[in-house]
């Protein structure tokens, strides 16, 4: 069984400003890293199909949704940008990218269900955590993993899904598409307090996001694996394990201020693995949400995608 690496070049030509952090060279990054690592001919590389707006739908409003595509400039004027909120806005190319994006979700959805492949990475951008079903937000336009996991869930027919979401922020978007939603049980660590400012006031049952303060380092975020995910995930018994797999809570990132490195987020990949090998037939989507330190990401996505291929 092989992992898939989905991605898009249209996921490269969505920018949002010459300064800003999420940035098309992410992507080249990951692509130069795998490379040099020599993991790259190990990976079954997929072009990203386009989502559907009923794909979209199926979690955001239709409001959401007009707004993305109506308010993009047009492709003659290549370096203007329509302001969503203060880090988060559109360019010529930004729908379009978005569909990618979920697209390369919903796509690796099918693959993985369909035993195709193991498993798969969407190396996809703009990421989707922080996109609610009403609004977007912090770096995101519409929630991938929310629109695969929907589509496993009403499209695929299967009960239980779950989501894991190591990125360094809460996935409030996340949170609110599935709050209460008993069909999912979401898992995540998030630095505390910081961006978006959300996650700790009485959170639905299903939701499992647990706050860390800054400066800690790999060795609580194994503790809180190990004592609070695990068993949850176990009691859980899911049929597919999504992953909102930011990278921001790298050492080298900027963004945030926690400790990880590459060994921490191959440890992490590991007990997901385990668990979707016991419970899910180790199917997993994992998908690119932040990681803006551009070669910590790429080493990052690296050590990630080495444990899912098992190549290590
Ligand atoms: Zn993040």
């Amino acid at each position: 069984m092989t992992t898939a690496f989905y991605t898009h070049d249209d996921c490269k030509r969505h920018e949002m400003g010459s300064w800003h952090p999420e940035c098309p060279q992410r992507l080249q990054a990951i692509e130069d890293q795998l490379i040099s690592s020599r993991i790259s001919d190990y990976l079954d590389h997929r072009d990203a199909p386009a989502a559907t707006e009923a794909d979209l739908a199926r979690v955001h409003s239709a409001d959401a949704i007009y707004r993305i595509r109506e308010n993009c400039p047009s492709e003659r004027s290549e370096y203007d940008h329509f302001p969503l909120d203060s880090d988060t806005a559109l360019n010529a190319y930004s729908w379009r990218a978005s569909l990618r994006a979920a697209g390369a979700a919903l796509a690796a959805t099918d693959a993985v269900i369909d035993g195709e492949v193991e498993n798969a990475f969407c190396s996809v951008r703009p990421p989707g955590h922080h996109a609610t079903r009403k609004e977007a937000m912090g770096f995101c336009f519409f929630n991938n993993v929310a629109i695969a996991a929907s589509h496993a869930l009403e499209v695929r027919g299967l009960k239980r899904v779950a989501i894991v979401d190591f990125d360094v922020h809460h996935g409030n978007g996340t949170e609110d598409i599935f709050a209460n939603d008993e069909r999912v049980l979401m898992v995540g660590f998030f630095q505390h307090p910081f961006y978006p400012f959300s996650g700790t006031d009485k959170p639905a049952r299903n939701m499992l996001n647990i706050p860390v303060a800054a400066h800690s380092y790999g060795d609580a975020i194994h503790t809180l694996v190990t004592k609070q995910w695990l068993p949850a995930l176990r009691a859980f018994r899911p049929e597919m394990i999504f992953i909102s797999a930011g990278f921001d809570a790298h050492r080298e990132d900027d963004m945030a201020q926690l400790g990880l490195v590459e060994a921490d987020y191959a440890w992490i990949t590991r007990q997901i693995m385990d668990v979707a090998r016991e419970f899910s037939q180790g199917r997993i989507v994992s998908c690119l949400e932040g990681g803006y330190n551009l070669s910590a990401l790429g080493r990052s996505v690296v050590a990630h995608l080495k444990v899912l291929a098992d190549l290590e």
